[in-house]
This record gives C-alpha cells, sequence and structure tokens, in this order.
C-alpha cells in the first residue's frame, strides 16, 4: 500500500536496513545492551560503515546524500529490531547533524560532521534544560561575548548520548531581553574545562543510549564555534526539530511493526480452550485494529517523508506523522504485551522491551500536546 512513495532504490535500502538489523541485532547481543547499559562501539562501527550514520548527509560530507524517504526505511528497520539502535542513527541524520547541516559553515560542517557521519566521534544536541522543556525559549543558560570568545554557564537536561559525546550543539542565550531572538548556537568540546556530565539517567527504556545533563561552567567558546548567525539559534533548533520528528514517527512505525508481528505469532502459537488465541475474534480484532492503525501512521510518516523531498512545507504533517505514529506504537506496544498475557510482562520476550523503549516516543522531541499546539496553531493561523 505504501509503494506509490518509494522507487526500487528505496526497497534496496530498506532491504539493506532489514538484513542488517536481523543479521547483527540479535536477540543475544539485545540482551547484553539491556543488561550491561552499554552498546558495543563495534556494533556502532559496522552502522556507520554500512552508511546509516549519513544516509541524509551529503556525499561531499562523507554520507550517502539519500532523500528523506530512505532516511524514514533505514530508521524504521532498524527501530523495528532495536529502538535504541535507532537512535544512534537518528542522532548525526537529524538531531545532531541537522543544526550542522542547516546552519553550519564549510569548515564547521568538514570538522564535526564528517567524524560524526563516519563513526569517528559522537556529537550530542542540548536544547532542554530543567525548567524549560516544551517551553524551550524559556532556557536560562547563558553566552557572554568576551572578545573573541563567548562564555557559558547554564545546565542542559536529558542530553541523549551527552556522556558518549565528543562534541553538543548547545543553546544559549546571547540576550537575555529578545526572547527567541537572544537565543544563539554553539558547537562545544565535550572534554573542555568548565564542561561536566551530571549522572547517567536510569531510564525506563532505550537502554544502552546513556543520557545526562550538560554541565557549563565559564566555558570560552571561541567565536568560530558560532553556529549560524548570533540570535539565529531559536529558530534554527524549532527547523532541527521540524525534520527531527520525522525520524521519531519512523522509529515509531518500526518498534510497532515489530510489536505486531511479535503479537501475531504468539497469537498462532499459544493455545487456551483448546484453540490457538488468535482464533479469538477478541485477539484477531485487536490485532485488525493494530494493523490498520499501523497503516495509517505509515502512509502518514512516508506522505511527511516525500513532502520534504519534494520541497513542500512538510512542518505540519511531520508534527501530525509524530503525533499520529507515536500514539499509535504506543497503543499497538501495549496491545502486543496484552495478546502475550504474562509472557508480555517478562524480559524473555520481546514485546516487553518494545513496550518500555516506545514510551518516551510521545514525550522527545516535542511532546504530543507540543505537535497539537503546532498543527492547531497552523490551522487557526489567520
Ligand atoms: C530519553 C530522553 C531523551 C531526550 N533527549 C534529548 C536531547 O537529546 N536533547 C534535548 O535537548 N532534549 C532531550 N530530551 C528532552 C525532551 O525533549 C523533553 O523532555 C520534552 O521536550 C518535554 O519537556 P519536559 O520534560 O520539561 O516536560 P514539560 O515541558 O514540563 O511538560 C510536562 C507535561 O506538560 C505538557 N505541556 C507543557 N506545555 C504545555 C502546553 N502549553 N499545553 C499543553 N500541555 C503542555 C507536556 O506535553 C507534558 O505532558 C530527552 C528526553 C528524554 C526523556
Amino acid at each position: 500500500m505504501s509503494e506509490c512513495y518509494f522507487t526500487e532504490q528505496h526497497e534496496l535500502i530498506r532491504k539493506l536496513a532489514k538484513d542488517f538489523a536481523e543479521r547483527e541485532l540479535t536477540k543475544e547481543l539485545l540482551d547484553e545492551v539491556e543488561e550491561t547499559g552499554v552498546f558495543p562501539e563495534e556494533v556502532l562501527q559496522k552502522m556507520a560503515k554500512a552508511g546509516f550514520f549519513g544516509i541524509k548527509i551529503p556525499k561531499e560530507l562523507g554520507g550517502q546524500g539519500a532523500d528523506a524517504r530512505s532516511y524514514v526505511l533505514v530508521m524504521s528497520e532498524i527501530a523495528k529490531v532495536s529502538g535504541v539502535a535507532s537512535i544512534y542513527v537518528s542522532s548525526p541524520n537529524s538531531l545532531s547533524g541537522g543544526p550542522l547541516l542547516l546552519a553550519g559553515n564549510d569548515e564547521q560542517k568538514r570538522k564535526y560532521l564528517t567524524p560524526v557521519v563516519r563513526g569517528e566521534k559522537k556529537l550530542s544536541f542540548a536544547l532542554t534544560e530543567p525548567g524549560a522543556g516544551s517551553d524551550a525559549a524559556g532556557m536560562t543558560t547563558t553566552a557572554v561575548k568576551d572578545g573573541d570568545y563567548y562564555i557559558l554557564n547554564g545546565r542542559k537536561c536529558f542530553i541523549t548520548m551527552a556522556p558518549l559525546s565528543d562534541y553538543a550543539v548547545v543553546f544559549a542565550k546571547t540576550d537575555m531581553t529578545k526572547g527567541t531572538r537572544g537565543v544563539s548556537a554553539f558547537i562545544i568540546d565535550m572534554k573542555q574545562e568548565g564542561v561536566s556530565c551530571g549522572k547517567h539517567e536510569d531510564k525506563m527504556g532505550l537502554i544502552g543510549c546513556a543520557t545526562s545533563d550538560i554541565v557549563m561552567e565559564n566555558v570560552r567558546v571561541h567565536k568560530s564555534n558560532l553556529l549560524g548567525e548570533e540570535g539565529k539559534g531559536f529558530n534554527l533548533a524549532m527547523a532541527t526539530l521540524d525534520t527531527g520528528r520525522l525520524g521519531v514517527a519512523s522509529q515509531a512505525i518500526g518498534v510497532a511493526e515489530g510489536c505486531l508481528e511479535e503479537a501475531c505469532k504468539y497469537a498462532k502459537e499459544r493455545k487456551q480452550f483448546g484453540k490457538n488465541i488468535g482464533a479469538f475474534q477478541a485477539i484477531g480484532f485487536t490485532i485488525a485494529d493494530m494493523a490498520t492503525k499501523l497503516e495509517a501512521a505509515k502512509q502518514l510518516t512516508y506522505r511527511a517523508a516525500y513532502m520534504m523531498d519534494t520541497k513542500q512545507d512538510s512542518g505540519m504533517a511531520a508534527s501530525m506523522a509524530k503525533l499520529y505514529s507515536t500514539e499509535v506504537c504506543n497503543e499497538i506496544a501495549a496491545k502486543a504485551v496484552q495478546i502475550h498475557g504474562g509472557y508480555g510482562y517478562i524480559k524473555d520476550y520481546k514485546v516487553e522491551r518494545m513496550y518500555r523503549d516506545c514510551r518516551v516516543f510521545t514525550i522527545y522531541e516535542g511532546t504530543s500536546q507540543v505537535q497539537q499546539i503546532v498543527i492547531s496553531s497552523k490551522l487557526l493561523k489567520k
């Protein structure tokens, strides 16, 4: 049903990602990741070699130069098997690499983006603060000019990959009086003096990709590490999130598809009252609803990607895709656990992890309520 959005080339890319996920992201590996909290670097290197970290990044910067639809396919095939592995794909292509791609000069792109695409360095995106989540403009991190440098002070929180990162794109206020027009973006070196990470957050899911604060105390950042123009940082963050939402929607359709497959498999195997449980109409109809909602989520996500590829205004479409796909992913995962009965609550079964992993999809990169604000404000604009 989705064929109209994809070419043969897209299908080859989908197959590459699917084969990789099935071959490399084995149950043994994923169990080990859950247990240790560490995603093995050698697997990340294989992902980099397969080109996944630079799907959307132009070839001259070391990427594949592919389109948004290719990115959606890779993300969803990887997420279908492992939500946490898909974070490592989305970060360079979208949230962390996005600001560099959108506003970086040639030198910044070559210095900071190319090594990330090659898997040599890691980069994070630091917008959220303890007092400024959905209301990102309420940030209090400051960047005060001092000759050729800016002095950064503040605390970012919930930053994906922060403890693993070499660099971070940080948003800070260069002018406290100008609201969103007083925000600027900087690239900081995570090893430089004054930068530290708090403790690793003990998360519900997506274990294997550490999350922490980034604390900045009198961090001196040279003006050459200002990303884009001074005062344009907030727009840059919002533009990055606009495309980032497509990545979260793709993660959601991937995890939801994995849950649906597991639920169907289990419904055909598990016997109660002398029958496979799939033979009970209640289970069959639940599966029918799961599949229908997943298909609707895919259509919204593929359409948003197609609009991006054809240079149409895709902001609202990406918000709709994120809102719907992440909400139904949570619903589908919950139903998959229900179909597994007590076994769905046990770690031996994949749906237990998938259920935990997808819970954050309706929260990060703009909560569902924030997507509703974005969509309704566009519709109600004069
Ligand atoms: C695992 C994880 C990884 C993350 N990774 C990153 C990252 O890499 N970089 C980064 O910068 N951030 C990251 N975040 C932060 C994430 O984007 C924020 O948690 C999110 O934007 C919500 O902010 P908040 O947690 O402060 O919630 P709040 O903004 O306090 O929201 C609390 C509740 O109120 C609702 N709400 C808020 N305002 C309104 C409103 N106007 N109308 C209706 N409802 C409203 C929200 O929808 C939510 O339900 C991550 C978070 C998590 C959990």
